[in-house]
Formats: C-alpha cells, structure tokens, sequence
C-alpha cells in the first residue's frame, strides 16, 4: 500500500473499565504547576482541577515498551545522550507493532508513517475516588506522602526525600479506542491490546516500579462496536458484548466470540 492509499475503516471498538491501583502510584510531574511546599516528587495533576490522572500517553508508551519485549522486536535508539531513548519503530505496515501504535521511524530515503490504530484517553478518578480522596486527612489534595530514605553505601549517610503518590484502592476511569481496518487483524490487534493490559498488571505504571510503587489491575466495563456503517447513517446498531467486570485475560480467552 502506498502511503497516499485511503485507509479503510470497517468501524470503532470502544473499550472503557476502571485501573484500579493496588499499591500507591506515582507519575511524576513538574513542580511548577501547583506550588506545594516540601514535596521533592510531586505527581502530576490535572492544572484546573488538581486531581491527579494517569496520562494516555503513559498507559500507551507502557503497553507498547511491554508489548515489544514480549515479542522481541529490534529496538533502535532516538535522540542523543541524556534524552535517548531505545525503542521499536519500523516501516512495516505489516509489523504488529507499528500498525498498533503507530510509527513515523526517521529513515534516509523513503518517509513512513503510519498512524496508530489505537487511541488511549487520559485516565481521570472516578467519582467515588475523588470523594473518598477529598475526605481523606492528608496535607497534599488526593495524594499521600511517603518518605523514601536512600542511603549512601559509603558513609551511611541517609538523605530522607518525599515522594508524593495516588493511595492504593484509588480508581480511574480508562477508555481505548481502537480503529478495526482490515478484517484479518482484528483478533490479533485486539489479543496484543488485552495481552499488553495483562502485561500492565504484572509490572507497573509510572516510577518506583521495583520498590512496589505502580501495581494496577483493569476490570473492563463495557466493550462496544460501532460499524462503518454506523458512522455513515447506515445503521444504526452499536454492538454490546457481555464483558462488564472481566479482566483483560478473560477477554482475551473471550476472543473468539467478540469480533462482531
Ligand atoms: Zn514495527
């Protein structure tokens, strides 16, 4: 397919739950946003709101460097020194990878891109969370503070910091669109997005991954299609499938019976 071919699409999958953090969880911010005295690590926050979320961008950079390794992809190195980052990109449209998660890989001679087909919202607390978060006695807004010491080998000098992190039984609210184009690859793509979930529960979502920070677990709410068809006026039935409370691995066994 040439890079100008119209890309076809056969409809929508929508597939929103809850993360749910079993340990405390901190993506880090910037602390220029809210001044908070005393934190060396503050997490990130909605500006307007305060709230904490976990950003799309984390939870689909994470599925993808899992997914990956998984799959032992070649991983090439972007940028220099201290920003460089290793990671697979290609100019396959054929690599499950790429066509995932899309890839704009900056080779000599022909230019590539190709568009993810998956689009991973900002997760933000559910309601019952921001509620018991807001009634919760701590000095930063839905955040606790946990003193971390690091110890110098050497001297055993400590140098106490604080890390600012989301409680553990905090929820968010999670929703993956993915764009279905070729029949053939439906199953496949929708097997590595549940596989890269599981993935997810078994590692971890933002920093401090080995100290037990980021432990998290997806209970699926709904799993919607909407055809082509939909979209044009054609039709007007969104398809349901009976997912609510299944975990991605249960999904995935559910496979079969869940491509519309
Ligand atoms: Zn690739």
């Amino acid at each position: 397919m040439s890079e100008n071919a119209i890309k076809p699409i056969l409809g929508k999958y929508i597939i929103t739950g809850k993360i749910v953090l079993k340990t405390g969880t901190r993506i880090g911010g910037t602390d220029t946003g809210i001044s908070i005295g005393g934190i060396d690590n503050p997490i990130i926050r909605n500006p307007l709101t305060g709230e904490p979320y976990i950003p799309g961008s984390s939870l689909k950079g994470k599925m993808r460097s899992l997914l990956e390794r998984l799959k032992k992809m070649r991983l090439d190195t972007f940028g220099s020194g201290k920003n460089a980052v290793r990671r697979h990109e290609c100019n396959d449209i054929n690599c499950e990878i790429c066509r995932l998660f899309g890839s704009s890989p900056k080779t000599e001679g022909e230019k590539v891109n190709i568009p993810a087909r998956i689009i991973v919202r900002d997760a933000h607390l559910t309601e019952e969370s921001k509620e018991a978060l807001e009634s919760m006695e701590t000095d930063v807004p839905y955040a606790e503070w946990k003193m971390e010491n690091g110890l110098d080998r050497v001297t055993c000098h400590a140098s106490p910091r604080t890390n600012e992190r989301v409680p553990a039984g905090a929820e968010f609210s999670f929703e993956i669109v993915y764009t279905a184009e070729e029949k053939s690859n439906v199953e496949t793509d929708l097997r590595n997005i549940f596989t890269a979930l599981e993935l997810i529960e078994d590692d971890y979502i933002g920093s401090s991954g080995s100290r037990g920070y980021g432990k998290v677990e997806f209970k699926i709410n709904q799993m919607i299609f909407k055809s082509e068809k939909y979209y044009t006026g054609e039709e007007e039935k969104v398809l349901s499938f009976d997912v609510e409370g299944k975990t991605p691995s249960e999904l995935k066994q559910k496979l079969p019976n869940l491509k519309g």
